[in-house]
């Protein structure tokens, strides 16, 4: 009688023992199967990244609101104002895409910063924006 009952004790506490320990594997493998799937996310579209998004515009000083002429080229005499930079991956680090054409700048290309609102563009891109509007690409101050 006596041993019968030790022994079921132990039998019932060995079956607890499996038990706590299946549910413990089962929390561990669910947890490994979302960390793997994480991973994966992460892996295949960290390596392709669509447009990243452009350099927050600096604080509105008096926005035009009014209605913008189709055609308002910018005084050549401006443009040739505006100081030409040569992009380079040493001291550019800050800047990494034209805002016009969306490319990221390589090693020598020459780009334009603008005076007035400080965006930055090929100088290739902004030329010919330039030819058509008077206003930064960007954010649309007069430049
Ligand atoms: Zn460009
Ligand atoms: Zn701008």
């Amino acid at each position: 009688m006596t041993s019968d009952g030790t022994s079921g004790g132990a039998t019932r506490h060995d079956l607890t023992i499996v038990i706590v320990g299946i549910v413990i594997g089962a929390i561990a493998l669910s947890y490994g199967v979302y960390a793997a799937v994480q991973w994966v996310r992460k892996t295949c579209f960290s390596g392709a990244p669509q447009q990243a998004p452009l350099p927050p515009p600096p604080p509105p000083q008096e926005l035009e609101m009014g209605p913008v002429p189709a055609v308002d080229p910018a005084p050549p005499a401006r443009i040739a104002s505006f100081p030409v930079h040569v992009y380079s991956t040493d001291t550019d680090e800050r800047i990494s895409e034209c805002g016009v054409c969306l490319e990221d700048y390589a090693q020598g290309d020459q780009y334009w910063e603008l005076p007035t609102c400080g965006h930055h563009f090929h100088v290739a891109c902004l030329r010919v924006w330039l030819e058509s509007h008077s206003t930064c690409p960007f954010c649309r101050q007069t430049v």
